[in-house]
Order: structure tokens, then sequence, then C-alpha cells
């Protein structure tokens, strides 16, 4: 039988340009169809350390550090402190604000060499991932859409790709979806369901000049990421460095909330910050550099992620919440992990399903480690404050926030959260009852994929 090439790859992001890398690398001939030209604006612009060991893996990691990224050391969180005690169960400091944080050199982590990660501007980023890809020997087509996929022959699928107009055929051995929240097969496939109980919007832009340091703790948190909690249910902000003076801005909200802005981006921004006075007067007298631009509808799940001579990674696969920044990392650890069976499928000449169990079972493993943690988060805010803060569970925690979560062992501390968010749903008189969240999670939503 005749191909165009081993492997097709819907998507040029993150997941597609690192699968990409992995497989050329293997030498197999490899096509990634990207429907934007490159550079593109992308929201998600601030890493875990969980991408180090991929970054040095393809072999980018040079080109990455060249670029002049921000480095990453750090995560903070601030809440608005009203009577001297936090309602969030932060530690209170001198100037008001309830604050915790972690530093990600507290923890060693498997493969990675340093204690940073780092904060990227996606356009640069997502480029230099992608023309890497192509220095190893995949062929990058720009400007192509990938419009569906026929799998009449699971032998020979056929990319049907089209620049506007007409369309050509393109016949692999194999498909990649990364299509990003675009889910090219998990819709066409049908197998795409909405979240039951994350239904969060985001409006964000960058600004110029912004003091970065009006809420942080100590002068040594500048290149830290931020998430300023809102006294709103279930409102954060997100503070991430793009530049030595651009920094990235974010609201995230549930839709319920966005939905009363009726689309006022600009509107809904201002009033949301404007519960954090300290943080809105820090960006009255910064300079909006770009547009704003709403997110929405963004959490889903898969009924499947595989099938015969198809896989789906990085957001094409699944989606939750970006509060820990998880979404880059579980990208190119999705196409570190997927192509791990793809090469071993290609070296058999057998691209059925059950080849990509073992990328399906670890995938699963990650993600649900994620989402739980996430919700749990959300449930009981109080609870990841606590935890952060406890030195019992303070590494444990910290290997979440590293994106260590494709071991065989779930986090202690999470088991522990699991079990103390159910003493306090039990217990009315709990002194923490009241503080639970409306987002409850059901086993439905947990067995989402
Ligand atoms: C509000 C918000 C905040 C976030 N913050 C963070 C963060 O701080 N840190 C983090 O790590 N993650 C964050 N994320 C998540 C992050 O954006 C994604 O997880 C990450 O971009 C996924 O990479 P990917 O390669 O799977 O998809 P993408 O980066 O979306 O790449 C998919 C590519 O596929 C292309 N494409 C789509 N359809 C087709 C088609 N039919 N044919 C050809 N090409 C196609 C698209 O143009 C795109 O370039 C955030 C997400 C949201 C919504």
């Amino acid at each position: 039988m005749t191909y165009d090439y081993d492997i097709g790859i819907i998507g040029g992001g993150p997941a597609g340009s690192t699968a990409a890398s992995y497989l050329a690398k293997a030498g197999l001939s490899v096509a990634v169809f990207e429907s934007e030209l490159f550079p593109r604006e992308h929201v998600g612009e601030s890493l875990v350390p969980a991408t180090t060991p991929v970054l040095l893996d393809i072999g980018v990691m040079d080109k990455i550090e060249a670029a002049g990224f921000p480095r990453k050391y750090g995560a903070a969180w601030t809440s608005a402190n009203a009577d001297g005690v936090d309602p969030l169960g932060f530690q209170v400091h001198d100037h008001g604000l309830g604050a915790a944080d972690v530093l990600f050199n507290e923890r060693d982590q498997l493969g990675v060499d340093r204690d940073y990660t780092f904060h990227v501007d996606r356009g640069e980023f997502d480029l230099i991932l992608l023309k890497h890809a192509e220095s190893l020997g995949a062929k990058v087509f720009c400007g192509v859409r990938v419009r569906d996929v026929d799998f009449a022959d699971p032998r020979r699928p056929v990319l049907r790709v089209g620049l506007g107009g007409p369309t050509a055929d393109v016949t692999v051995r194999m498909v990649v979806d990364a299509s990003g929240r675009g889910t090219l097969l998990g819709r066409q496939l049908k197998v795409k369901v909405p979240d039951p109980v994350f239904n969060q919007y985001a409006v964000h832009s960058w600004f110029e000049g912004l003091d970065r340091q009006a809420l942080a703790n100590d002068e040594n948190q500048a290149g830290y990421i931020f998430i300023h909690f809102l006294p709103l249910s279930d409102t954060w902000v997100w503070q991430i460095p793009i530049t030595d003076t651009i920094t990235s801005i974010g609201v995230v909200t549930q839709k319920a909330r966005f939905k009363e802005s009726k689309d006022d981006l600009e509107g809904f921004f201002w009033e949301s910050v404007g519960s954090r006075p300290l943080l809105h007067d820090a960006l009255k007298k910064a300079e909006r550099v770009r547009p704003f631009k709403a997110e929405g509808d963004y959490s889903y799940g898969m009924r499947k992620v595989s099938g015969d001579a198809m896989v789906m990674i990085g957001d094409a696969a699944r989606f939750v919440d970006p509060i820990f920044s998880s979404g880059v990392s579980v990208a190119m650890n999705s196409a570190r992990l997927a192509c791990a069976d793809i090469i071993a499928a290609a070296a058999a000449d057998d691209f059925s399903a059950d080849r990509f169990e073992t990328y399906v079972t670890k995938l699963r493993r990650g993600v649900s480690t994620w989402y739980e943690f996430i919700s749990i988060y959300y449930r009981l805010n109080i609870l990841f404050t606590a935890f952060v803060q406890d030195p019992r569970y303070r590494i444990d925690v910290l290997k979440l926030l590293q994106g260590d979560v494709y071991d065989d062992q779930e986090p202690a501390a999470l088991t522990a959260m699991r079990e103390f968010v159910t003493t306090v749903e039990e217990n009315p008189d709990h002194l923490w009852h009241p503080l639970l969240g409306k987002m409850k999670v059901s086993l439905a939503s947990k067995a989402l994929f």
C-alpha cells in the first residue's frame, strides 16, 4: 500500500509540534497541517516544570533558553483580606494581603535539571517548537486546514485538507489529532462531551508597565505567576510576565456571571478587577497593548481518545480549567506518551486501537489527577491554601503544581484532600461547611474521558 506520509498531524500547537519532533526523530515521515499562519497569538502563557523533560528530550531547550523568555521560579496566590482575617485561610501579611507561595526548587523532580520553567509569548514559543519539528525532518504546512478525515479504510486514513477553496486528499498510516480546542476528530466522531461541572469564561489582554510588585509579598516574586482571588464566587485573575515590561492579565469566571456582562469584555474586565482595588489601581496606571479577548465554553472530555489509526493529544483530547497552568504541559506530555506507542505501532506495522492503550492509561491517570485537584480547589478553596501552608502536605502539593502527575501513585495530598472535603460535606456543623463552593464534581464528571 502506498501513503503520502506515515503520520498526519492535525494542528501545529505545542502538542502537534512535539509529536512531530518525536516521530521525525524516530525516522517516520510526518506531515503537520496547521490552519493558521505562524506566529499566531494564543492563550496559555505560563508553563510548569513538567515541560522541561520534554523540551530536553526533543532537543529544543537551547532554542527556548536563547529566546530569553522570563524565567518562572514559583507561583503565588493572593486574596483580599477583610478585618485582618483572610476568608480563604491565607497568612495575612503586613500590607493587608492574604498570600501563599511556592518555589519550584523546594522539590526535586525527575528529568528536571533547573529550578525554573518559563512564561512565554505563545506566538514565539509555538513558532520555535514548530520550526524545530521541521528542522528534524517533519513537513509543515501552515495556512492549511484539515476539513475532516475519512476512516473508511482504517489501514489508510485520508485527511481532506484545504486552503480556502478546493481540497486535496492526503493518505497516511495514522492520524494524530492535535487541533486544540478545535477538537476536529472529537466533533467529527461525535465523542466530545461538555464538562458538566466546569463552565468557565476568561477575558484577557496584555498590559505594558504594570507594577507586578503591587500585590507581591516580597521583591523576589516579580517573576512568579500570580493568581489573585477576587471576592466574587469562583472568580480569579492571572498575572503572567511576558517580557520585562509586558504582563498578561486574565479574569476567569463562571459562564453565568460573564453572560450578565452581555459581551462587554472591557466593562466585564474592569468591573471584576475593581473588586480588588490594589490590583485595579495598578492596572489603571499601566497601558493595555492588546485588545481584550474572550475564551469560553472550554471544559470538555471525550468518550474516547484513540481508535484504529487515530489518537487525540493535548487540548484535542481533554480540557478542564487553567487554574494551575497545566495545559501546555499536558499537551507536550500527552504527545510524548502517545508517540512512544505510535513508534512501537509503526515498527509492528499495526496501528489498531489496542496499540495505544498504554498512552490512554497514562494520560487518563495524569488528567484525572489534575481534574480532581482542580475540582477540590473550586469546592473548598481554603483547603488548598491550608495544604500549601502545611509542612506535612506542602511538598506533595508542589508535586502537583510542578505537573508531576503521570507516575503510578496518587499524590498523598490528593487522597487527604478528598477525605477532608467529604468530612466537611457530611458535617453541616463543620467550621468550613459554609465555605463549600457551588461546583461539585459527580462520578459522571470524573469518569468523563
Ligand atoms: C483561559 C485559558 C488560560 C490558559 N492558561 C494556561 C496557562 O497559563 N498555562 C498553560 O500551560 N496552559 C494554559 N491554557 C491551556 C493552553 O492554552 C492549552 O492547553 C494549550 O495551548 C494546548 O496545546 P495544543 O497544542 O493541544 O492546542 P493549541 O495550542 O490550541 O494548538 C492547536 C492548533 O491546531 C490548529 N488547528 C485547529 N483546528 C485545525 C484544523 N482543522 N486543521 C489544521 N489546524 C488546526 C490551531 O490553529 C492551533 O494552532 C489556558 C487555556 C485557557 C482557555
